[in-house]
């Protein structure tokens, strides 16, 4: 003993481990909402609704009308790695759904109180349960329901101190919230979405469902967004050594912004790349040189094994092989659409 030798290792209690596992998944009531999102729609939800109250701390509220939750599965519905949608590592490669490690809902837990009400077909009532630290706090309890699930996330971040103060004290997330409900929107147009605060009347995204992406924009971005967008594809699909699709909309050379607007799924995943973005606004900014900034949509789709979707805990960035050679693809069809219509813009009559 004594003042000598090294500090002695000792084994974390499992409530500490899964509490800092938590804030590393549920980094901001905004990465709450894009979770409870993705799970209404790997539940096959037709109309997804949030509500949120002071920026997602009090209260985040998702209802779907997807396939509900058997009451059976509730007890463990919240624990850590529990999940329907993968069971062996190999079906990573091969995986729609965008959840997959059974984390979401159960840090939820860790660091708010979550509800659940939930149904699935065929039953007379639904149930609802409350849950802590991954567990269930009480029998679930039949109650009415409609269809689907409803999970309500309150006081998030109630026990980190640190995170809730330095949340409390900056901008509110709401923003963050309706940008990311207005992505998932442009993607997946079949989908009403909407967003509200708690309390009030109007929805602030409101993206009906459709069967153009151009009226989902409409919807979600508005008419003069719509107006100077141009369609663009890429697909790669001769090569012998990768297959890729690209779909999207771009803005032409009328189109004005201050900041860029891209909007990016990978295999149906909204994801982040700061590659594909700087290259992008790196064309717009040599072709126009009165430098607005774009609005970009786009979908790549790729064979499921290019893409490593688990390199992030948030997910929400992917690893591609061969990226280099995609985004080099991508820029160069951009670069022609852009020079198409910068030549022929002087031919356009104002609308
Ligand atoms: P993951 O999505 O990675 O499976 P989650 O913690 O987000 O993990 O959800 C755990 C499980 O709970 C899901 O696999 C799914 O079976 C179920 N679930 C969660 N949200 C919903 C929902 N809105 N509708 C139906 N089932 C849901
Ligand atoms: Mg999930």
């Amino acid at each position: 003993g004594g003042s000598g030798g090294p500090p002695r290792i000792r084994r974390l209690e499992e409530s500490v481990v899964n509490r800092i596992a938590a804030g590393e998944v549920i980094q901001r009531p905004s990465s709450a909402v894009k979770e409870l999102v993705e799970n209404s729609i790997d539940a096959g939800a037709s109309t997804v609704s949030v509500t949120v109250k002071d920026g997602g701390l009090k209260l985040i509220q998702v209802s779907d009308d997807g396939h509900g939750i058997r009451c059976e599965d509730l007890p463990i519905l919240c624990e850590r790695h529990t999940t329907s949608k993968l069971s062996a590592y190999e079906d990573l490669q091969t995986i729609k759904s965008m959840g997959f490690r059974g984390e979401a809902l159960a840090s939820m837990t860790y660091v708010g109180h979550v509800t659940v009400t939930t149904i699935t077909e065929g039953q007379l009532h639904g149930y609802r349960v409350s849950y802590r630290d991954g567990v269930m706090e009480n029998d679930p309890k039949p109650c009415a329901a409609v269809k689907g699930t409803q999970v309500m996330v309150e006081n998030l971040f109630y026990n980190m101190v640190a995170r809730r103060k330095t949340l409390e004290n900056s901008n509110d997330d709401y923003p963050k919230i309706v940008d990311f409900i207005s992505r998932f929107a442009v993607h997946h147009i079949n989908v009403n979405f909407s967003c509200r605060k708690h309390g009030a009347n109007r929805a602030d995204v409101h993206s009906g469902s459709t069967s153009s992406r151009l009226d989902a924009i409409r919807n979600v971005y508005g008419a003069s967004v719509v107006r100077d967008l141009m369609e663009i594809q890429v697909s790669d699909e001769n090569a012998v050594d990768e297959i890729f699709k690209m779909d999207g909309f771009i803005s032409n050379a009328n189109y004005v912004a201050k900041k860029t607007t891209m909007i990016l799924f990978i295999n149906d995943r909204l994801v982040d790349c700061t590659s594909l973005k700087r290259a992008t606004e790196f064309v717009y900014s040599a072709i126009l040189p009165q430098a607005s900034k774009p609005f970009i949509y786009m979908s790549i789709n790729l064979p499921p094994e290019h893409v490593d979707v688990n390199i992030h805990p948030t997910k929400k960035e992917v690893s591609l092989l061969n990226q280099e050679r995609i985004i080099e693809k991508i820029k160069d069809a951009i670069e022609e659409k852009l020079m198409n219509c910068n030549n022929t813009r002087i031919f356009q009559t104002q609308a």
